[in-house]
């Protein structure tokens, strides 16, 4: 078995998910009492929440950096970042240590094609949907991507992530919220899939909440990780 190095608490209410899943799906496969060997590094969020505010992009590579160094330095065989955003540092992290990162975009990908589904919806914080880190992976992957284009619905959905999902608060207006976006791009862009590309929006959209296929980046990113843990795939 491989060891899983986790770079967590972005926010640490999906950080949980990960711990939780990752260790009952390696054990639902290898039975008896087997679990993942993992390595979690759980940063305090609001000192990245502060960097990220004030765009020190350059700062908050420098952190995840070290702390990849760290887990690879603790024996971790790959490192993961459990969070959609800071995949917009992925490849530095990547060209500052010397094992693989699970990178969330691919796994998302791999789950969409699984379903021969090509065009989708992409739904997270405004760094995700505006900016093209996660969008240009995700087309490399060959899919074809859309996201809101109006700026109100974009700071609203960015806003309900940090403000309520990272705090463990889920509330029936944002889930309504979400849904209408959703149903708009089904109906204007006419989207096949929705990527749920923040690891907070699971606790919100569910499957069948929406009549179109969901793609939630948590749990591709844990069955990739899972699949790694136990050398299914390898890198
Ligand atoms: N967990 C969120 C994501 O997947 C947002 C938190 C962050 O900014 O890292 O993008």
């Amino acid at each position: 078995m491989k060891t899983i190095g986790i770079i967590g608490g972005m926010s640490y209410e999906s950080s949980i998910h990960y711990y939780e899943r990752i260790n009952n799906q390696v054990n639902v496969i290898a039975g008896e009492l087997n679990c993942a060997r993992m390595i979690i590094y759980n940063v305090n969020f609001q000192d990245i929440r502060k960097l990220m505010v004030n765009n020190e992009w350059d700062r908050i590579g420098e952190e995840l950096a070290n702390i990849a160094n760290v887990l690879e330095n603790a024996g971790a065989d790959y490192i993961v970042i459990a969070t959609n955003t800071m995949h917009k540092l992925a490849d530095y992290v990547q060209s500052k240590i010397n094992i693989p990162l699970i990178h969330i975009a691919d796994c998302t990908a791999k789950k969409c094609k699984e379903r021969k589904i090509t065009k989708v919806g992409l739904l997270g914080t405004r760094y995700t949907m505006t900016e093209d880190f996660l969008i240009n992976r995700l087309k490399d992957n060959g899919l074809e991507v859309i996201v809101p284009n109006d700026r109100e619905e974009i700071d609203e959905i960015d806003r309900i992530i940090f403000d309520e999902l990272c705090k463990g608060n889920v509330l029936d207006e944002s889930k309504k919220y979400y849904i209408n976006v959703i149903n708009k791009m089904i109906e204007k862009d006419k989207i096949e899939g929705i990527i749920l590309g923040c690891t907070e929006i699971e606790m919100l959209i569910k499957d069948g909440d929406v009549k179109i296929p969901i793609f939630d980046t948590t749990q591709s990113h844990i069955d990739a990780i899972v699949d790694y843990s136990l050398e299914k795939n390898k890198n």
